[in-house]
């Protein structure tokens, strides 16, 4: 991976508001720290700017590796992920209590492979929630 300059790092970091651009997870809880997410991989072409960098948790970033998207369960077409730089949390997903409902077919294939609803991640999820988090 491409070296990001730490104050291209700092601007990504704050403009995602210390969350999670996938899953939404907040980065104070979180034991590891999170990094830099390439949208576009580099092996797609995608560039270390600002524009193709999200803030991803680990989980988020490891699920979701070089890929681009996924067969969506539903129709079995080929969708792309949800992308954070272009489209809105809220049109793609719903929390319902600690599980991370898609909406879309976007919403979906990035339920599906970044695997928001691991029991692990959805346990991490309720002990937020029930902290007033
Ligand atoms: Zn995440």
């Amino acid at each position: 991976m491409s070296y990001i300059p730490s104050a291209l790092r700092r601007f990504v970091t704050q403009r995602a508001a210390g969350q999670c651009e996938y899953c939404r997870f907040p980065q104070t809880a979180s034991f590891f720290a999170f990094e830099m997410e390439h949208i576009i991989a580099e092996k797609h072409g995608g560039l270390s700017i600002a524009e193709n960098l999200a803030l991803a948790c680990t989980y988020c970033n490891r699920f979701k590796g070089t890929d681009l998207g996924s067969l969506d369960p539903d129709t079995k077409k080929l969708t792309p992920f949800y992308n954070p730089r272009l489209q809105q949390w809220s049109n793609h997903f719903r929390l319902d209590g600690a599980i991370i409902t898609p909406l879309t077919p976007e919403g979906r294939v990035t339920v599906k492979i970044l695997q928001f609803n691991l029991s692990e991640r959805i346990i991490e999820r309720e002990q937020l929630i029930s902290s007033g988090e």
